[in-house]
């Protein structure tokens, strides 16, 4: 029994620590000017970020989940629709689609990047789908080329879900400006976290982003001129002041966790039962997640619990399998995601993330299950 400090999955402190005066500085601020919601900080953080991603428009909002219902919602998606999936996601995404009374239509994902595979996107389209909505998981960009191609081929709109990518590109452009609309998340634990829930929409479309604006307070253009049914899912000032203060340091942050997956790749490299994500061109490892084979993954992670590393699994259930879903889509099989899920594990990481520390992840792991 290890009796040091357990590594945690995420460390925020060090972030915490770097920025302590410059975050109480605004919260402050904010405290002092007594304008709570959608104010001037709201106002200059959709323009940072929206700079940030290089696109013409940034509209922030409740949560990422918000970001993804609104989004669907402002392309017109609705019931008897049918939105084409990843199950190897957080439920969300799913839910989003759900939440609009469409359907989710889950497709199973590439082995080796565990996102939506397009040569499968291809074959699920019907005359009912309308839109594709992939997901950058775990940090690492899906085949936005194939998914676009197919898109533009057969008339759909994309969404993409950049919970996981704040950040994260493909040939120097953002996850997220691919499709008519990118959905981002703030919570927390994401590369770009508040202090509380946050979520961003980004598009290049001028009537979307009107249209999305609009949603995001009870569907008004016009403050008490409503025109349609939309949310209460705007940001507070002292999410967008904290994250004014957090978005400059992004890109070294994801530095970081890049930096923090190159060294696990080493450590574990050329153990036949651990497999490891490679280090791809644009990927900002929100999760390192690993596969492990031939073990039992309950009695791995409490083993690791014991000597001290605490790991997740993201995630366990892949979505057409979901309680709520493995009736309406008992049809649905998608052996790669179903194989994942039961083998993935996450290992602690943060861009801080010290040497020491992955060593010691690193050595807990191989005594449980490296074998050469
Ligand atoms: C976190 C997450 C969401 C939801 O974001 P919230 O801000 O928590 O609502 C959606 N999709 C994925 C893949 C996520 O990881």
């Amino acid at each position: 029994m290890n009796t040091q400090t357990p590594i945690p999955v995420l460390d925020l402190t060090p972030q915490l620590n770097q920025l302590w005066d410059d975050i109480n500085r605004v919260i402050q601020k904010v405290l002092r000017s007594t304008h709570f919601i959608m104010g001037p900080e709201v106002l200059a953080f959709e323009g940072e970020a929206a700079r940030y991603l290089g696109t013409r428009h940034a509209i922030a909002c409740n949560s990422g989940t918000d970001a993804l219902v609104i989004s669907l919602k402002a392309l017109g998606i609705g019931p008897g629709d049918e939105v084409i999936t990843t199950p190897f996601t957080f439920f969300a995404t799913a839910e989003a689609i759900s939440h609009l009374g469409a359907t989710p239509v889950f497709v199973d994902v590439e082995e080796a990047s565990m996102n939506l595979d397009p040569a499968l996107v291809e074959q699920a389209v019907t005359s009912r789908t309308r839109a594709i909505l992939p997901v950058h998981l775990f940090g690492r960009p899906c085949a936005m080329d194939a998914i676009l191609d197919i898109a533009r081929r057969r008339g759909l709109k994309v969404v993409e879900d950049c919970a996981q990518s704040f950040g994260a590109r493909i040939r120097g452009k953002q996850t997220g400006t691919f499709g008519q609309m990118g959905a981002y998340s703030f919570f927390p634990s994401k590369n770009l976290g508040g202090c509380g829930d946050g979520g961003l929409m980004a598009t290049d479309d001028d009537a979307l982003a009107e249209t999305a604006r609009a949603l995001r307070v009870h569907g008004s253009r016009k403050k008490y001129h409503n025109e349609t049914v939309g949310y209460n899912s705007r940001l507070d000032e002292l999410q967008a002041a904290i994250l004014r203060v957090k978005l400059p340091h992004l890109e070294a942050w994801n530095a970081g966790r890049r930096q923090v997956a190159e060294r696990y790749g080493k450590l574990l490299a050329g153990h036949e039962a651990i497999l490891v994500p490679p280090v791809v061109e644009g990927h900002v490892f929100h999760q390192y997640t690993v596969r492990v084979r031939g073990c039992d993954r309950d009695r791995l992670q409490a083993k690791l619990k014991e000597d001290g590393v605490e790991t997740m699994v993201y995630y366990p259930v892949p979505c057409h399998r979901l309680k709520l879903y493995q009736q309406s889509h008992a049809h649905v099989a998608c052996p790669r995601a179903e194989r994942m899920c039961s083998e993935v594990i996450s290992l602690p990481i943060w861009p801080e993330m010290e040497a020491d520390s992955q060593v010691a992840v690193a050595e807990a792991l191989l005594a449980q299950v490296g074998r050469p």
